[in-house]
């Protein structure tokens, strides 16, 4: 696809700016001729938090058990009313870790009525809490589609990235939703995995990754799933931290910007969709969230919106915006 050059009329960011080796993204998509701005906006993606059971080293919102930013019931109404009324295709309900939102049930029900696909993202560890076995019941009755994050096949990758025992539990979770029917043919109830690399580098391959975790999980401990998908992680947050502590901060962005794909453009995530907080404010996408930079530059809440973001509203860039496009691109 291709897009009209333009200037940039987005400015770069509020974020820090790149270091000396990385060119604005901006600048980038100018010179490709491209520019970044709205498709038709078919999925609403819905932030319940920052509460989380795990303090993951990569988490660009810096989630964690001690968080207390959640979303309340009188928001979740407010959401789920603009999905609706917004005619939205898909809801992509993430966090930390959404399964300890309290009225995480009232919301994922209201959603299921609204739009027809649901879609909730799950550390595989906060679903299998003895207090919250039903939600996976509850996804199971309302064919929730489950997006769970597994960086690794072995221990020592996911333990080092996710915490000490994350491994064990997330196998016994897919083992436990396997038995649910999610992964298995002609059920309907669709197990998605999601990895991302443990360190300062891309992600490998998807198609040969996902082969390598078909094989594995099943020969090791009998788990299937459907889809697998890999993404770069991305420079903010607590992932920011620990490359600019390691001394990593310039080389990942140097290859970010040297792996930049123009032909992911065309499929970024942030032209689909939009992005709503626990306080119900929208963004272009869940990395602008984390940075607090609104939609179109203008503070919005869900209830006061009659429908989604019309197409050529521009996208806001951030030097961040590169993990989204490097190599086979973020979407
Ligand atoms: S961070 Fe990625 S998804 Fe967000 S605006 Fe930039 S390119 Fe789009």
């Amino acid at each position: 696809m291709t897009l009209e050059p333009r200037d940039c009329l987005m400015q770069e960011a509020r974020s820090a700016l790149c270091p000396s080796t990385c060119v604005g993204f901006a600048q980038t998509l100018a010179r490709h001729g491209l520019r970044l701005e709205r498709e038709q906006t078919h999925t609403l993606q819905i932030n319940t938090g920052l509460l989380c059971n795990q303090a993951c080293r990569h988490c660009h919102l810096e989630a964690g058990p001690k968080r207390t930013e959640i979303m309340d019931r009188e928001t979740m109404d407010q959401v789920a009313d603009y999905a609706e009324r917004g005619g939205f295709q898909s809801a992509d309900v993430t966090g930390g870790a959404p399964e300890m939102v309290p009225e995480i049930d009232h919301l994922l029900t209201r959603l299921a009525e609204a739009v027809p696909r649901v879609m909730l993202r799950s550390n595989l560890t906060a679903i299998r809490d003895s207090a919250r076995e039903h939600l996976g019941l509850l996804c199971r009755d309302l064919k929730i589609v489950l997006v769970c994050s597994l960086p690794a096949t072995h221990a020592s990758q996911t333990d080092a990235q996710r915490g000490g025992g994350v491994m064990d539990a997330s196998v016994r979770t897919l083992q436990w939703l396997n038995t649910l029917g999610y992964g298995q043919s002609g059920t309907g109830l669709e197990l998605n995995l999601v990895s991302n690399p443990a360190g300062a580098f891309m992600p490998p391959d998807q198609g040969r990754t996902e082969e390598r975790f078909r094989r594995d999980l099943q020969r090791k401990w009998g788990i299937v799933f459907n889809n697998l998908y890999t993404f770069a992680n991305v420079p903010l947050g607590r992932f920011r931290t620990w490359l600019e502590a390691s001394g990593n901060y310039e080389q990942y962005m140097t290859r970010l910007t040297e792996t930049f794909n123009p032909e992911a453009v065309a499929g970024l995530m942030c032209r689909s969709l939009v992005s709503v907080d626990w306080k119900g404010d929208l963004h272009d996408c869940d990395f602008h969230l984390a940075k607090a930079i609104p939609l179109d530059g203008t503070r919005r809440h869900v209830a006061t919106m009659s429908g989604p973001p019309l197409p050529g509203t521009p996208i806001a860039t951030a030097e961040y915006c590169y993990a989204c496009t490097a190599g086979a691109g973020f979407t």
